[in-house]
C-alpha cells in the first residue's frame, strides 16, 4: 500500500526554476510546473517534467504574488494534454530547508486544487522553494505531505520533511565520518533510502561500507546463493554458508546489521531480481541505487529507474584480461546514471540487444555463452577480490562525491581505471545523440515502457534454496539406522 510521498526534480529543471524564482528585489514569486507519478511498492514520487513560465500579465508581483486564472487554466490544460499533473511552486525569499505550510499558502493552493484534479485527473502538487539554500518542499492535494524532495542530476540535494523523517542523532561511532564531511552531509546520508542491487563480491563490500558510514535504510536485492567458488571473493562468506546454500542477500543483511552505526538502522533483504515486478516496485522506493550486477537486463531496468523515476544509479564493474593463463591487464569503472549525465547504455555498460535474450533465458544456457567470441563482455566473468575492492571503492567515492560535493563539485565524470598503465580515463559528456534516456524517457515515471517480467533464473534459485531446506528438514526427521 502506498503510504509515502516524495518529489524529485531533474537538476537542469531545478536550475530553470531557480532562475525564475530567485528575484533580485527580494519578493516572492511563483509558477506552475508539470509532474508525473513514479510509483513504487510503498512510495509514490511526483517527478517534475517541465515548468510553465508565466506570460506577460499572467502574474502580478507586489510583495505577495497574484496569479491569474488564465495562467492556471493554460498550465492545467497543457498538463492534461501531456498526461501530467499540474503543480504550483512559490518561493520563500528568506527560507532555509523544509518550509511549513502557512494559512496564506494553504488557501492559495486549495483554491486551485479541485479544478486541477478535474482537468488533469491528478491531485494538485504544491511546492515551496527556499531561496536561502535552494531547498524544495512539497505536498499533494489529497492532501499528503511529502517526506522529501530531491534534485537529481549533475548535483544531488535532498530536502527532508523533518516531521516525517526526523534528523537522527549522530552517534559517537560516527565521529570520524562527521569530521570528514560535516553535519549536513551526515544528516542526508542518515535519512537516505539506499538500494544495493546485487550482493556479490562488489555489492557485499558496498553494503558493508554503507552500513558503517551511517546510512539509515538499506534494501538489498539478490537471488543467488553462496557457493564454494565464491569464497575467494565474497566478504563474510564461509564454507558453512556455501554448504547451507545461504542466499547472499541474507548474509549481506545479517552483516549489515552487525556493521551499522545508524541508531535505528533498517535493512530489508529481497531474494528477488529488480527485473521482476515486485523487485522493481521496491527499487522505485529508494532514493539512490547501487548497481552491482553485470547482466544486461537488470542494468536496462536500472537505467530506466535513473531517468524515468529520477533515482540516481551508481554503477560500476571489473573486467580482467587473462589471456593464455597470465594477467594481461584489468579495468574497473564507476559512474552515476542520472539526468544530464551519460546513461549506462551510452557508457557501454550493457547492450540493449541482449535484454530480450536474457529475458528468454538464453544467457543461462552455457552453450550460448561459449558460442560467443572470447572477448565478448558476457564471457569475461573473471573477477577477483582485489579488483572487486577497487571497483567497490570507485562506486562508493562516486556516491560520496555526489552527496557531499567536495569543493562544490558533485560530478567529476565517469571513471575508468587501467591496472597495467595506472591511468584513469574520465568521461564528462552526457548521452550520445539520439539516446532517449535524457530526452523522451526523462521524468516519464509510470508512463515509461514496462521493462519487468518473469525471471526464470531467479524463480529457479528461490525454489532450489527452499527445496534444499526441505531436504535437510526431511533428513533430520528420518530415523538413523
Ligand atoms: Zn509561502
Ligand atoms: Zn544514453
Amino acid at each position: 500500500m502506498i503510504t509515502r510521498f516524495s518529489a524529485a526534480v531533474p537538476s537542469p529543471l531545478a536550475r530553470r526554476l531557480g532562475k525564475h524564482l530567485l528575484r533580485t528585489d527580494g519578493q516572492e514569486d511563483c509558477c506552475f510546473v508539470l509532474w508525473r507519478p513514479a510509483t513504487g511498492a510503498r512510495r509514490t514520487t511526483a517527478v517534475l517534467v517541465d515548468v510553465v513560465l508565466p506570460l506577460e500579465g499572467e502574474r502580478i508581483v507586489h510583495g505577495t504574488v497574484d496569479l491569474t486564472s488564465a495562467y492556471f487554466l493554460r498550465s492545467a490544460i497543457l498538463a492534461a494534454e501531456r498526461g501530467c499533473g499540474v503543480g504550483l511552486i512559490h518561493s520563500h525569499p528568506q527560507g532555509h530547508g523544509w518550509q511549513r505550510l502557512n494559512q496564506v499558502d494553504h488557501d492559495a493552493e486549495t483554491s486551485f486544487a479541485a479544478q486541477a484534479f478535474a482537468i488533469t485527473d491528478r491531485p494538485l502538487l504544491g511546492m515551496t522553494f527556499a531561496e536561502g539554500d535552494g531547498g524544495h518542499s512539497a505536498r499533494s492535494y489529497r492532501p499528503l505531505h511529502a517526506e522529501s524532495v530531491r534534485v537529481v542530476g549533475e548535483e544531488f540535494t535532498v530536502t527532508f520533511n523533518s516531521l516525517l523523517l526526523p534528523t537522527p542523532t549522530v552517534t559517537s561511532a560516527q565521529q570520524r565520518s562527521l569530521s570528514a564531511w560535516g553535519q549536513q552531509t551526515q544528516d542526508t546520508l542518515a535519512r537516505l533510502h539506499v538500494g544495493v542491487v546485487g550482493t556479490g563480491s562488489v555489492g557485499m563490500l558496498v553494503v558493508e561500507a554503507l552500513a558503517r558510514t551511517g546510512i539509515g535504510r538499506l534494501t538489498l536485492f539478490d537471488f543467488d546463493t553462496v557457493e564454494t567458488v565464491n569464497l575467494d571473493r565474497l566478504l563474510h562468506a564461509t564454507s558453512r554458508d556455501a554448504r547451507a546454500k545461504r542466499p547472499k542477500v541474507h548474509l549481506a543483511a545479517r552483516e549489515a546489521r552487525r556493521a551499522a552505526t545508524a541508531p535505528a538502522f533498517q535493512v530489508t533483504a529481497l531474494e528477488a531480481s529488480i527485473t521482476e515486478p515486485d523487485g522493481f516496485a521496491v527499487a522505485a522506493d529508494c532514493d539512490v541505487l547501487f548497481s552491482c550486477v553485470d547482466r544486461p537486463w537488470p542494468r536496462h531496468v536500472l537505467n530506466q529507474l535513473a531517468y524515468a523515476h529520477l533515482i540516481p544509479v551508481v554503477d560500476g564493474g571489473v573486467s580482467v584480461n587473462a589471456r593464455s593463463g597470465s594477467l594481461q591487464g584489468a579495468e574497473w569503472r564507476a559512474h552515476i546514471a542520472a539526468p544530464g549525465r551519460a546513461c549506462l547504455e551510452c557508457l557501454g555498460q550493457y547492450d540493449s540487444a541482449y535484454v530480450p535474450m536474457e529475458r528468454d533465458g538464453l544467457l543461462e544456457d552455457p552453450s550460448y555463452i561459449t558460442g560467443l567470441p572470447p572477448s565478448h563482455p558476457m564471457r569475461r566473468k573473471e573477477n577477483v577480490f582485489v579488483f572487486s575492492t577497487a571497483a567497490a571503492a570507485a562506486e562508493l567515492t562516486q556516491f560520496i562525491t555526489m552527496v557531499a560535493a567536495p569543493g562544490g563539485v558533485s560530478d567529476n565524470g565517469a571513471h575508468l581505471y587501467h591496472l597495467a598503465t595506472g591511468t584513469l580515463d574520465r568521461r564528462t559528456e552526457g548521452c550520445e545523440p539520439g539516446c532517449p534516456y535524457n530526452t523522451t524517457l526523462l521524468a516519464l515515471g509510470d508512463a515509461a515502457p514496462a521493462v519487468t517480467g518473469r525471471h526464470l533464473a531467479a524463480e529457479r534459485a528461490r525454489n532450489t534454496f527452499r527445496s534444499h531446506f526441505t531436504r535437510l528438514a526431511h533428513r533430520w526427521r528420518e530415523p538413523r539406522s
